[in-house]
């Protein structure tokens, strides 16, 4: 069916409409390029779909999730409670601090952190618990909001995979303690590049906004306009600019029609792939409760020492497929500054030894899903 090179189907791709190309041509027009009215615009947009919280703008979820961490202050030899199955970045920017990423292992089924195990890992010194939405599927977060206040620790909840997810009947940033989302565009809306951070204090939005530019003393929004000005506090540079936000502000305008087909084209994924169930498995999505974003749909081979064969064989069909992830325990670095090694969280690495990640965007046919079907079937015959 599929012979071209035009017939490839990549593993993500953005939807771009027709009004945020207009609205982005028109940014250009004005000349307008920094932080301006519509990141002002995008900021309030997020702040109504999470139900009046506050929502601030970043370059990146990466740049927000490292703010946040200096904002709650988390310093030199502070520890942070996190899983290891995750993207870099959140250990990354706990080490950048000084402070120790702090693994608990994930639990076999849902591939989120085992919340039963988080109380014994905090410490005297532990500052903070980050849980990773893990690839949209919300983490059970009742009983982390229990130990955190047990343990009079913060929570900031790694939500780059989580837009548009919902525990409990409630969306993911609507409830708790801090929300990190990324806009980088294979998430589930994009801005480009970009991130923002989903809050309650108005104090420490005041800090943030310190962090983000230069710490410069002005009012929000005016941070940019000409004039003698006082700096406060050694702040950095990671604003989002207003092209970003006029990409972000349309497809938050679309997100649940975004999401609603992900969801739709990943339940199509699971119930086609359960007639070879004894070859891979995926996921398990407890059915009420949670409500996965459907942002990336992994599925485990049994036989790990397939996966490299199976991305290939994918690849020679037309088909673009990409293992994720490695655990972060994993990395050199990370076995060098704390001693982490092999063997230490099993979950974790019998998933990331096995986990490859299928197509799944809002514009991929269903003809093109049933033609990755059964070229997945046909690698197993
Ligand atoms: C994408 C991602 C990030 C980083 O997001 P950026 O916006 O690219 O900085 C962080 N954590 C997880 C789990 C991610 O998937």
């Amino acid at each position: 069916m599929l012979k071209d090179k035009e017939d490839f189907i990549p593993l993500s791709k953005p939807t771009i409409s027709r009004e945020t190309i207009e609205e982005v041509l028109s940014v250009l027009k004005s000349g307008g390029l920094a932080t301006g009215p519509r990141v002002q615009k995008f900021e309030r947009k997020l702040s109504e779909y999470f139900e009046g919280r506050i929502a601030m703008c970043f370059a990146s979820a990466t740049a927000g999730l490292h703010a946040a961490l200096m904002t709650i202050g988390v310093k030199k030899n502070d520890e942070v409670v996190t899983t290891p199955l995750a993207f870099v970045a959140t250990a990354n920017v706990i080490a950048m601090l000084g402070a120790k990423p702090v693994f608990v292992d994930v639990e076999s089924d849902t591939f989120n952190i085992d919340s039963n195990r988080i109380y014994d890992a905090c410490t005297s010194r532990t500052k903070a618990i980050i849980p990773v939405h893990y690839v949209g599927m919300p983490v059970d977060l009742d009983p982390i909001y229990e130990v955190a206040k047990q343990k009079n620790v913060r929570v900031i909840e790694n939500a780059a995979h989580a837009f548009g997810a919902y525990y409990k009947d409630r969306k993911i940033g609507t409830i708790g303690d801090i929300q990190v989302f990324s806009f980088h565009p294979i998430k589930n809306i994009t801005s480009g590049e970009g991130g923002c951070v989903v809050l309650n204090s108005e104090s420490e939005q005041r800090v943030l906004a310190l962090q983000r530019f230069h710490g410069i003393n002005r009012p929000m929004g005016e941070e940019n306009s000409g004039g003698d000005y006082d700096v406060i506090f050694p702040g950095g540079k990671s604003n989002m600019s207003d092209l970003q936000a006029a990409i972000g502000i349309h497809q938050l305008e679309d997100v649940n029609m975004l999401n609603e087909r992900r969801r739709y084209l990943a339940s199509r994924y699971s119930y086609h792939l359960y007639d070879i169930k004894d070859k891979i498995y995926t996921q398990d999505v407890p059915t009420y409760d949670f409500i996965h974003s459907g942002h990336l749909f992994p599925v485990c081979l049994y036989d790990e020492t397939k996966r490299d064969r199976f991305i290939s064989y994918l690849k020679s069909n037309l088909i673009e497929s990409a293992s994720y992830c490695t655990p972060v325990h994993l990395f050199s670095y990370y076995q060098k500054a704390f001693g982490y090694k092999k063997g230490d969280f099993p979950n974790a690495e019998y998933i990331g030894e096995r986990a490859v990640c299928l197509p799944l965007y809002y514009e991929l046919k269903e003809s093109e899903q049933d033609y990755i079907i059964n070229t997945v079937k046909k690698f197993f015959e």
